[in-house]
């Protein structure tokens, strides 16, 4: 059976997620900006947390961890790369490590760009992939450490999933990303029909997260920098794809 996975808006505009096995109630979360809303949706669950996955040291995505309930109990795993400046872990990690968590294989993923040290988690059986603010719904996280090589470096690895992963991101976002992405491919209509689909959702109050990854390669301009259509569109045809990425990031900064 599946990970059955929870998506739980904190703050503004940030999501934890947090996932449960029913065969055996363990749970884990992924990133923690706030604890009352997830304390509150797990306990609705009436699962037992064991593990919090973070992603990066940015405070929106570790503040709450004191907060949870029965905090002294839990298992909090990070990348070893950002341990100075993460909460103090009880497990490090690195791309290319394995993990069980709620028995399931997660894999250790390196997406450095928007910080050093990035980390995702992919769970291939569930088919979840934890991308935090390294690829997001429509959009890519801000570089604040990384070049954009790095970045697009990260994403291409994303890419490479099946189409069928759910992308599980951090912010929503999705909206002012589908602006800037109609600006480039007004006419895509995999990414006009996903637009629509996104203000549906947001009219109902409804999140946009998660989405699926064989739609972001279809219509998010990140993941696209050597897609013809997307380098004629940036008058960038004949570009190296990581130029071309770079100019859309940049881009994207002043849009
Ligand atoms: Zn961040
Ligand atoms: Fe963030």
């Amino acid at each position: 059976m599946p990970l059955t996975l929870l998506t739980v808006p904190c703050l503004t505009d940030n999501y934890a997620f947090v996932i449960g096995n029913l065969e055996t109630n363990e749970a884990a979360l992924i990133d923690v900006p706030d604890s009352a809303p997830i304390n509150q949706a797990i306990a609705q669950k009436g699962w037992r947390l064991t593990t919090v996955l973070l992603t990066h040291h940015h405070n929106d995505h570790i503040q709450g961890l004191d907060g949870l309930d029965r905090r002294s109990e839990l298992k909090v795993v990070g990348a070893d790369a950002d341990a100075h400046r993460l909460p103090p872990l009880d497990q490090t990690v690195a791309a290319g490590d394995s993990l069980t968590i709620c028995g399931e294989r997660a894999d250790i993923l390196d997406v450095s760009g928007h910080t050093n040290g990035h980390i995702a988690f992919y769970f291939p059986q569930s088919e979840l992939l934890f991308s935090a603010d390294s690829l997001m719904a429509l959009g890519c996280g801000r570089l604040f450490e990384g070049t954009p090589a790095k970045m697009w470096d990260s994403l291409q690895k994303l890419r490479a999933l099946p189409r069928s992963t759910t992308v599980c991101s951090g912010h929503e976002y999705t909206a002012s990303n589908a602006k800037f992405a109609l600006s480039l491919e007004e006419d895509n209509p995999a990414l006009r029909s996903r637009v629509e689909d996104i203000e549906k959702a947001r009219r109902a109050n409804r999140p946009t997260i998660p989405s699926n990854l064989g739609l972001e390669i279809d219509t998010n301009p990140f993941l696209r920098a050597d897609v013809p259509s997307l380098m004629k569109a940036v008058g960038m045809e004949t570009a190296a794809p990581v130029d071309v990425f770079t100019e859309i990031r940049a881009r994207k900064d002043r849009f």
